[in-house]
């Protein structure tokens, strides 16, 4: 009897070891064929479809909370913190997702911190800058071992996935990134630290920023989303005292 018991735990155990395998699986050929694309070594015609297709696999093995609320990207900032003059940083121009790294305009909004020394610290409080989910999604892209030389613009980036809004989300130039491959996280939660990686963000003239794109994958190419006024109305995140 206890060695029936045993065996049903074992199976049990198995089955979900085996469910979990299979939709960190998945994420990571998303991740693996995401960073050929960055670096231009995989045909955008296969590429594009198989990218979504695989969005789709994941959407249906991993359940995301759904959940309205949007939060800032960044602890303890705020509007005023984004680039240009009401949200005008965003430029979308001729963006395609497919063409990876080499793309024009800046379909996104860039998120200041004070780091005038450059050490990718808070100049107030010496502390990281906490990147936070702007909303609940699956951790399906990153990188983290981006060095000085590397041509990729966007450094050590995230890409979550949030498969209720068909969105992904793209946080680039971090310094570290604090979750895996396959992570449900939930908005508001930390995920990365603010960071200078980068082609042009490692560059002395510029500013210690976090860019963050949205795309809305309901369109075939990945048209990015202006989501400025969800900046506006955003929860701003405080830094547990
Ligand atoms: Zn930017």
């Amino acid at each position: 009897m206890k060695s029936l018991a045993c065996t049903l735990f074992l199976t049990v155990a198995h089955v979900l070891a085996q469910e979990k395998t299979e939709a960190q699986d998945l994420c990571e050929q998303w991740n693996a064929l995401y960073e050929k694309m960055q670096y231009g070594s995989v045909d955008r015609k296969t590429s594009g479809p198989l990218l979504r297709s695989l969005a789709k696999e994941i959407r249906d093995k991993i359940a995301v909370p759904q959940d309205s609320v949007f939060y800032f990207p960044i602890e303890n900032h705020g509007l005023p913190d984004v680039g240009g003059t009401n949200g005008s940083g965003f430029i979308s121009r001729q963006y395609n997702f497919l063409h990876g790294n080499r793309h024009r305009g800046h379909p996104a909004h860039d998120i200041f911190i004070h780091d005038a020394d450059q050490d990718n610290l808070d100049d107030n409080t010496k502390q990281p800058a906490y990147v936070v989910a702007m909303t609940d999604g699956i951790v399906i892209g990153m990188k983290t071992n981006w060095t000085s030389g590397d041509t990729l613009r966007g450094g050590n980036y995230l890409m979550v996935y949030n498969p209720n809004l068909q969105r992904y989300y793209y946080y680039a130039h971090n310094h570290t990134i604090l979750v895996k491959l396959g992570d449900v996280v939930r908005a508001g939660t930390r995920i990365a630290t603010v960071g200078r990686t980068g082609r042009n963000a490692s560059e002395k003239r510029s500013p210690t920023h976090l860019h963050l794109m949205v795309l809305q994958i309901t369109d075939e190419k990945g048209k990015p989303y202006n989501y400025y006024d969800e900046l506006v109305k955003s929860k701003k995140v405080n830094s547990p005292s």
